[in-house]
């Protein structure tokens, strides 16, 4: 992961492995997949933001039994000794939906071309593949958003599931404003924010690099100083590029910003 300082927890769900059971192109750049699977009865539902490392197949004998429980230093170190030719890539997504009735959760996948493992493999619609969740909590912190008169959200299209969930489940009195930056306006989705809420949805043009356009928003907006709470995600320079900002040109203090690199543009 970039640059971040979103704490982690570790639920005791564990490894969980599910199946792919549907996969949709639902815009321009996103599929969405849902994965279903007994496993989920054990979900420790968070909403908001939650994430979780997603360990996805690259081969058809893809072994997911080995992980350990826990992602941490020691989880990754394990992952590290298994074979290489059958363990999974393991990448970071955002729960869009989880329907516990149903066992059934949604993930939406940035489609960002043949690079690298996560993105093309789900552009593929892998209807039926094995895959494993393990789950790593909330960057967004509720605590602090209540205890603040406005609450800030920015984020690229890496980050749409996040800010979107976040404005699903905040408290409908909740107040603030959110900027997430599409490379299109077919990528939009709806909304279902508190009313005290203004949503700004920025299209980058297409030579512009991903997040400079949610920044340069984010500089003309107008934001009280005292009593916020800002959350930013999605590439890495529009995450630091953000608190920076916030802090030095805003006045607000870096305790009062969760940010996270989702994402490294090279
Ligand atoms: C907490 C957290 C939650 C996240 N939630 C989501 C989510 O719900 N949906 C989602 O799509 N992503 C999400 N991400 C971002 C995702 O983990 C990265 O985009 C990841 O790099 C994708 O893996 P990959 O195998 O497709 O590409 P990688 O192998 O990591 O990278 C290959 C190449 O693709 C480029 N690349 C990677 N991601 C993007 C992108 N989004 N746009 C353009 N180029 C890219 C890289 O710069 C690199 O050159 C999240 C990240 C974090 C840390």
């Amino acid at each position: 992961m970039a640059a971040s300082n979103i704490a982690v927890t570790h639920a005791p769900s564990g490894v969980v492995e599910v199946a792919v059971s549907d996969a949709v192109r639902i815009s321009p750049h996103f599929v969405r997949l849902t994965v279903a699977g007994e496993g989920l009865a054990d979900w420790r539902h968070l909403g908001f933001d939650q994430w979780f490392r997603l360990a996805v197949p690259t081969a058809g004998d893809t072994r997911f039994d080995n992980l350990a429980d826990t992602f941490d230093m020691a989880g990754y170190l394990r992952y590290l000794m298994l074979p290489k030719a059958t363990r999974p890539v393991i990448r970071n997504y955002t729960v869009r939906e989880f329907r516990p009735a149903e066992l059934e959760l949604d993930i939406d996948f940035v489609v960002h071309g043949d690079d690298g493992v996560a993105g093309p493999w789900a552009s593929g619609l892998p209807l039926g593949a094995s895959v494993a969740l393990i789950d790593q909590g909330c960057g967004f912190r509720q605590a602090d958003a209540e205890r603040a008169e406005q609450v800030l959200l920015v984020g690229d299209e890496s980050a749409l599931p996040a800010v979107l969930g976040i404005l699903r489940d905040l408290p409908r009195d909740a107040r603030g404003q959110a900027i997430i930056e599409v490379p299109d306006l077919a990528d939009r989705q709806h909304v279902d924010a508190p009313e005290g809420f203004d949503v700004h949805w920025i299209v980058r043009r297409p030579e512009q690099p991903a997040g400079r356009a949610a920044l340069e928003h984010l500089q003309e907006l107008s934001i009280p100083a005292d009593s916020v709470y800002a959350f930013a995600a999605g590439e890495s320079k529009l995450a630091t590029g953000a608190r920076r900002f916030l802090v030095n040109e805003r006045g607000i203090a870096k305790r009062d910003i969760s940010f996270c690199g989702y994402w490294r543009a090279h």
